[in-house]
């Protein structure tokens, strides 16, 4: 069964505002009723204790009562909710609580029993008189007898006390259980909408909408991270989208132009328009080598991009390699009016040197290809503690810096509407990259329109 987040957050909230509330006034009745108890107890003693003083201060000596005094103190402590009866040394009643009312004795009596029961049920109490000696002088002159409500009993004000502070506490519960309900509605919908944002969104990227972002910033910072990845995910898959469709495009065009080319020439010889002398027949063959060009990079790509490029490392000289490289192509450095330098010292790497070589001499095809004339290009291997770096920079055309995370891609050309001379297929950065990475290594570009270019290859040792 799935609950929505939003159910799921209330729900939490409100149970842990009962387990608390519930807690909370467990906790303070047991305590508190303890101490509640002991409390009424000892306040009882105490009014007692005041009677009797009261009492015992009304005898005069030799038997003789203030018994207007005594009634007072009686009356008093009638009005209180007291009943009491002074009896003199020989027994005789002196004062009587129910002599003087008995209607309210009953009353009193009756509300103490209410008053306990209301409270404790459980305690089954009785009504009982606590006779207390009156001292006079160290002897004793009489007895003033006290009525209870035993074990103990509350009074009005005590019963009044403990109640309100149940209702407080449960009116605290309540309160409670409505912030709960309201704060956990609106955390839940906090947190909800910005997931069902992204929900919606990776939905409409699944459908193939890459172009949907979400724009929410939300103030929990998972939820910004899943937003900015997801935002993330479909700038990417955007991407890829508009490469593959223009590798597509690139794919038809690249052939398209030789093909068309070959079909008219070859229908303007059918035709006898056209004499098929070795001139022309050598255009069509550069044709056609240029489409076989193109299919055996692909062919190569596809081979060196699949997972299990087969390496056959050695150990060699990388230095050794790049200025033999250098050497073969320095007549057409040359050609072109580019000088060409190198710098570097012997530095052994155990890698594929076949493959390895490829990448230099893409990179050194590139950097003839993209120099203009009376440029400079400059080679370098240089070797730290666990890396070797093969550096080939140039100060040719450079790449338009919107251009530059895109020239690892098969058939990426900085320069769309490509001069077919200079133009190669656009995969030689892309092969070069996959031979890097199989190496552990990595390819990086600097680049720009005024400085020129730098490749750097970067090899484990
Ligand atoms: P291509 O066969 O077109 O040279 P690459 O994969 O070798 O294909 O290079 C991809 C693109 O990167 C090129 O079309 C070019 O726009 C750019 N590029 C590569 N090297 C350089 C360089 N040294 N200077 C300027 N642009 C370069």
């Amino acid at each position: 069964m799935t609950v929505n987040l939003r159910t799921k957050l209330s729900i939490s909230y409100v149970l842990v505002a009962i387990i608390s509330v519930l807690l909370i006034m467990v906790l303070a009745n047991i305590f508190l009723d303890k101490h509640f108890r002991d409390y009424v107890k000892h306040n009882q003693e105490q009014k007692n204790r005041e009677i009797i003083t009261a009492i015992s201060t009304q005898y005069q000596s030799n038997d003789k009562w203030n018994m207007e005094a005594i009634e007072a103190v009686g009356v008093n402590a009638l009005e209180n909710g007291l009943i009491i009866k002074v009896k003199d040394i020989s027994g005789k009643v002196l004062w009587d609580a129910t002599d003087h009312n008995n209607g309210m004795c009953q009353r009193i009596i009756e509300q103490m029993a209410h008053n306990v029961s209301s409270r404790y049920p459980y305690i089954k109490g009785d009504y009982t008189e606590v006779p207390y000696p009156i001292k006079y002088e160290y002897n004793q002159v009489g007895v003033v007898e006290i009525g209870s409500y035993g074990p103990y009993y509350l009074s009005n004000h005590d019963l009044l006390f403990i109640n309100s502070l149940n209702k407080l506490m449960i009116g605290v519960g309540v309160f409670s259980l409505f912030f709960a309900l309201v704060i956990g509605s609106i955390m839940a919908r906090r947190l909800s909408l910005p997931i069902a944002k992204v929900t919606e969104a990776s939905q409409a990227i699944a459908n193939g909408y890459y172009s949907e972002r979400i724009e929410s910033e939300s103030s929990t910072s998972e939820i910004n991270r899943l937003t900015s990845s997801i935002n993330h995910l479909a700038e990417s898959l955007e991407k890829q989208e508009l490469l593959r469709k223009r590798l597509t495009a690139d794919v038809a065009h690249e052939l398209r132009t030789p093909i068309a080319t070959l079909q008219s020439h070859m229908e303007a010889m059918i035709d006898g328009i056209w004499k098929p002398d070795t001139e022309r027949l050598k255009s069509c063959h550069e044709e056609i080598v240029r489409i076989g060009r193109m299919v055996g990079g692909l062919e190569k790509l596809s081979r060196y991009e699949s997972e299990n490029l087969v390496l056959e490392k050695v150990s060699f000289d990388v230095t050794d390699l790049v200025k033999a490289l250098i050497n073969n192509f320095e007549s057409n450095f040359l050609a072109k009016g580019i000088k060409i330098n190198f710098s570097g010292s012997t530095q052994i790497i155990l890698a594929d040197r076949d493959k390895i070589s490829q990448v230099v001499v893409n990179l050194l095809s590139n950097a003839l290809k993209y120099t203009l004339e009376g440029g400079e290009v400059k080679v370098s291997v240089k070797g730290t503690e666990d890396t070797t770096k093969i550096i080939v920079s140039d100060n040719g055309t450079g790449i338009p810096e919107e251009d530059i995370p895109n020239i690892f891609e098969r058939f990426y050309r900085a320069d769309k509407s490509r001069n077919r001379l200079t133009g190669g297929a656009g995969i030689g950065l892309t092969i070069s990259k996959a031979i890097i990475v199989a190496h552990g290594g990595t390819i990086a570009v600097n680049s720009s329109r005024e400085t020129g270019s730098e490749f750097v290859v970067t090899l484990p040792k």
